[in-house]
């Protein structure tokens, strides 16, 4: 067991990170980190410290990006083989496999100001949804953006016209709000939301059930009416996108503006020393920083790697998800548009799917299309055989049997810790500071969110340099 004094720019070839697939590290020079103390103390060898953030998701690279923007030194260790944490992409026979469907909505305020949306290359859904209902499909649209389409449905079994009127003051409410007033209002359930905002039960059942259902992993909709709010808000702002090369490009971005050397990968942390801020990874290395640690790891891995010594305990049963993928001839697939289908009826276990190369043709092979289908939930005690061919049955019904049967499964993902549980009561802005020296970041401190895990970052980022005073308070 070796302990390393946490030093940037750093020659030990062991800082350096091994490339994944596609990951494009910064090849600039680490030598702009200026040091913070240098003390005459201090051997050659040993000659600065900084922080130590344990976790490459988009909160761990969030904070990382702060500290790296405010000149100060940090080492950013990753247990798994690639940044991005829940934010992956797999490519699999020339697929851009995405673990999990995800959507990207471009008005997340965070993330406008922190990514190059032009170099992401993002590809736009269509603004709105197919639903299958009653053995066919209705479309919802916005009206702002597909005006026809939303008039065509007014008289589809989707919802009453007061339903679409109500659509339209919820837009307005949530416009009218900021953020903060959004993130801490009070709260209740969404689904009793819904209810006192007087949506019908048909549009709660065969469109909020399954499209907020489907984001929140959650159809019972007992998610807070915050986060309802929140996404409603960027809905209406923004467009849902896909980034051409795959979701993990949002976190390959980031990384790949930090200095050289200073991601680990593949070095998962088993302990962290309160006292002496001292990281212990699993190979037993120890790494030690001067400024003190920031623990971007998810929910249910803070507990454990403070060994229980924490109230961050996860209360509730986190949200979880099942994503299979299909692999098609292009035509071999119903429709050519790049839009969310719904399952409206109340029956089967198909939740949402859509034809990912209809949003973006980079995710499959020119000739292919790729079939993206999604359940809430993990179907613990269901075989991986019988899901799919509970879901090519059930997709047999919407589309002809005669196509959904050439359809060919590449892979299934099941995502146990999807999201946190955010039913209330929630409280979107928890303080980072656990104990002296030690902060925490991550979705489960804010919104469960691409958006939220960012903020959360920079959050911690921000708490460590004001305590340490090296921003002005
Ligand atoms: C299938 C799916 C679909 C989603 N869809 C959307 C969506 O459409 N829109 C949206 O906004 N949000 C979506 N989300 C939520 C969003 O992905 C998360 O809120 C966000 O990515 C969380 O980032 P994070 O950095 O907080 O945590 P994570 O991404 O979980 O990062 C934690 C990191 O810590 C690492 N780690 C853990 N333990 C250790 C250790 N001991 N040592 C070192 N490293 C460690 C992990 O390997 C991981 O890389 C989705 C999530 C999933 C799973």
């Amino acid at each position: 067991m070796t302990t390393i004094t946490l030093s940037l720019p750093c020659t030990n070839p062991t800082f350096l990170s091994s490339s994944p697939k596609r990951f494009r590290i910064n090849t600039q020079s680490s030598a702009q980190l200026s040091p913070i103390s240098s003390s005459p103390f201090q051997t050659p060898s040993l000659p600065k410290t900084g922080v130590i953030v344990i976790g490459a998701g988009l909160a761990g690279l969030a904070a990382a990006t702060h500290l790296n923007s405010h000149n100060i030194p940090f080492l950013l260790l990753e247990a798994s083989d690639a940044v991005g944490g829940r934010v992956r992409t797999d490519i699999v026979d020339g697929f851009l496999l995405d673990r999990g469907f995800q959507i990207f909505i471009t008005a997340y305020p965070e993330a406008q100001r922190l990514l190059n949306y032009q170099s992401l290359n993002l590809r736009k859904f269509y603004s709105g949804a197919k639903i299958f209902y009653d053995g066919q499909f209705h479309t919802v649209a916005d009206p702002l953006r597909h005006f026809w389409d939303s008039a065509k449905s007014l008289t589809n079994p989707i919802g009453s016209p007061l339903d679409k009127l109500l659509m339209g003051t919820t837009r307005l409410r949530v416009l009218a709000k900021s953020d903060e007033e959004i993130l801490t209002a009070q709260e209740l359930p969404t689904i009793d939301l819904l209810k006192q905002l007087g949506f019908s039960h048909s549009i709660i059942a065969r469109f909020f059930r399954p499209f907020f259902g489907g984001i929140f992993f959650d159809p019972n909709l007992e998610t807070t009416s915050r986060l309802f709010d929140f996404i409603f808000k960027c809905l209406a702002l923004g467009d849902n996108t896909l980034p051409a090369n795959g979701i993990s490009a949002i976190p390959e971005q980031l990384a790949a503006r930090l200095p050289y050397g200073s991601i680990l990968l593949n070095s998962k942390a088993v302990s962290v020393d309160l006292n002496t801020s001292e990281v212990r990874l699993q190979n037993g290395d120890v790494f030690k920083s001067e400024l003190g640690v920031i623990m971007a790891v998810e929910e249910p891995a803070v507990a454990h790697l403070l060994s229980g010594r924490t109230a961050l305990v996860p209360k509730k049963p986190a949200r979880s998800t099942v994503c299979l993928y299909f692999s098609a001839n292009r035509d071999q697939i119903p429709v050519a548009d790049p839009v969310l289908f719904l399952n409206g009826s109340g029956m089967g276990i198909v939740n949402n799917m859509f034809f990912a190369t209809n949003v973006a043709p980079s995710y499959g092979p020119p000739d292919k299309a790729l079939v993206s289908v999604s359940l809430i939930g993990v179907f613990e005690g269901v075989s991986d055989d019988e899901l799919v061919g509970r879901v090519t049955g059930e997709l047999s019904d919407w589309f002809q049997e005669k196509m959904v049967g050439e359809w060919k499964h590449l892979r299934t993902y099941r995502i146990s810790f999807a999201q946190p549980n955010q039913s209330p009561p929630t409280d979107l802005k928890k303080d980072p500071r656990l104990e002296s020296g030690l902060y925490v970041c991550g979705d489960y401190l804010t919104s469960a969110t691409f958006d939220g895990a960012l903020v959360s970052g920079r959050r911690a980022a921000e708490s460590l340099l004001k305590d340490r005073t090296l921003t002005p308070a």
